[in-house]
């Protein structure tokens, strides 16, 4: 590691300038890889780098390379797998890249959003992969200089060019100087020329780790996506850090002030996937340690402890062991199909129930059944799960949730709808499992969940859990209304910042 290149100054934050409530939510979480190697492929490491990070984002998918020259992308909507085939795999040459798997909504879902974000300059190139969300991105844009057009609806654009027009002589210099006007969640991969810039708001929300691969730098949304490729862990880049990779090598330039460590305590619940580890914590082993304390906080008398599958798996496993209830598989997931966590469309999450989960009905018929999940949002998914076993003949259906109920929708890059839509916001726990048709409902404590996930309380996000955000959020960006379906919305920043300050 090289010393520090400048040091880190206090934060000159602006005065905050707060927009109206949208009154939409906000959908957008994210998976990012970048490499630096000049002996391998990097295209094709990014490739299985990304779809290991398919989970974190199922709706585009994109690549960027620079070969020392320039830059190449190759970006679409859809999976990883049906964006990329070998033909455009082997189009990607060049020595370092950057890929995003991207996960929108309702009007965001366009090819322009579809990340690496390209700021095409008349003598330089700038690439930027972005996991997060910036609340005060319409404020930013105001200070934009009118030759800087926008050609997406991304906050990552905007970004971008408040990033080129600061100061520095440097890319690395000019990330530095602009990096606390940014407020909100931002884990950034970003792609000059010649090096990679990774690095991480001060709160720390989004993850990012570093990792090494026979001499090549990686680093990446989740350590999963590690593995997959065969690459060592490092270390996770920290909240504030700013690091580049270029053929000297990996170095920190220092970190930005950390205000408050706040990560978010919903990758433990859900996002991230079972086999990557944060903050020295294996998810798998945060989520089984949520149900052997939800066990213990809420017991229920039954034949056997179900999981809905995935990610309720792991707590599942925990439940059972610590209540000595039988394990047992009752839902069959179809895996080749995306999550339904939120879908853009009332009718596509209807169908995403029917057709994601078949229950074996021999097993359930005549059993006192408790099924494990990680969350409930809306409520509509659980309603089905449970009327479905019933009418498998289920004596009894209980459900224990693992983690709190969600209150209040995130602004820092999760698609939590907005708070109306939250069903834990409008109805207590008693009204939401009559409302779900549950024999009994509970759900973990958030003590219990900070407990489980074994980070320091006080080093965690957990606002859609208790509406206590780590900054002011009142009216902040939320990138779904800012992905008008306008086309005029799009192209003209002033008129776009009416909407939001009128
Ligand atoms: S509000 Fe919830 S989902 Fe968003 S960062 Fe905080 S804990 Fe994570």
């Amino acid at each position: 590691m090289r010393k520090n290149s400048f040091s880190a100054k206090k934060s000159t934050r602006p005065e905050r300038v707060f927009l109206k409530p949208s009154g939409n939510p906000l959908r957008d979480k994210c998976g990012i890889f970048g490499i630096y190697g000049k002996e391998v492929d990097v295209a094709r490491i990014s490739f299985f780098g990304l779809y290991s990070l398919q989970h974190r984002g199922q709706e585009g998918a994109g690549i960027t390379v620079t070969d020392g020259k320039k830059l190449k992308s190759v970006k679409g909507l859809g999976l990883v797998s049906s964006v990329f085939d070998e033909e455009k795999i082997n189009s990607l040459k060049g020595f370092a890249s950057i890929g995003h798997t991207r996960y929108s909504t309702t009007g965001g879902n366009k090819l322009c959003n579809v990340q690496p974000v390209v700021l095409n300059l008349k003598d330089d190139v700038f690439a930027l992969a972005h996991n997060g969300n910036i609340i005060n991105a319409m404020d930013l844009a105001k200070t934009l200089p009118s030759q800087d057009k926008l050609s997406s609806t991304s906050d990552t654009e905007i970004m971008g060019w408040i990033i080129k027009n600061s100061k520095g002589k440097s890319w690395e210099e000019k990330v530095f100087t602009s990096f606390s006007q940014f407020q909100g969640a931002f884990s950034i991969i970003a792609l000059t020329k010649n090096k990679l810039i990774a690095f991480r708001d001060s709160y720390g929300f989004r993850p990012l780790v570093l990792g090494e691969l026979n001499g090549s730098y990686i680093t990446c949304s989740e350590t999963c996506a590690l593995d997959t490729v065969g690459a060592k862990f490092i270390r996770e880049v920290a909240p504030g850090e700013i690091i580049v990779i270029d053929e000297k090598g990996i170095h920190s330039l220092g970190k930005v002030r950390s205000i408050k460590k706040s990560f978010c305590l919903f990758e433990y619940v859900y996002l991230a996937r079972p086999d990557s580890i944060f903050n020295k914590q294996l998810v798998h082993q945060v989520r089984q340690r949520s149900g052997e304390i939800l066990a213990h906080e809420s017991p229920v008398g039954a034949d056997m402890v179900v999981a809905v599958p995935d990610s309720g798996t792991s707590a599942a496993i925990g439940y059972s062991k610590a209540s000595g209830i039988p394990y047992g598989e009752v839902l069959i997931k179809n895996r080749y199909i995306g999550r339904t966590f939120i879908q853009p469309e009332q009718h596509i999450r209807d169908m995403g129930v029917r057709i994601k989960f078949n229950p074996l009905k021999e097993i359930v018929k005549g059993k006192r059944i408790i099924i494990v999940d990680d969350s409930i949002v809306r409520g509509t998914t659980m309603k089905k799960i449970v009327k479905m076993l019933k009418n498998c003949g289920a004596k009894k259906v209980h459900i224990r949730v693992c983690s709190p109920p969600v209150t209040d929708p995130c602004y820092f890059g999760i698609d939590t709808p907005d708070k109306k839509k939250l069903i834990a916001s409008k109805m207590t726990v008693k009204e939401i499992e009559k409302f779900i048709g549950a024999d009994s409902l509970a759900y973990l404590s958030l003590n219990g969940l900070k407990k489980a996930s074994r980070v320091k309380s006080d080093e965690l996000c957990t606002s859609c859990f208790d509406g206590k955000y780590p900054m002011p959020v009142a009216g902040g960006f939320r990138k779904d209304v800012f992905e008008s379906e306008d086309t005029n919305l799009r192209m003209n920043p002033n008129q776009r910042i009416s909407k939001f300050v009128d």
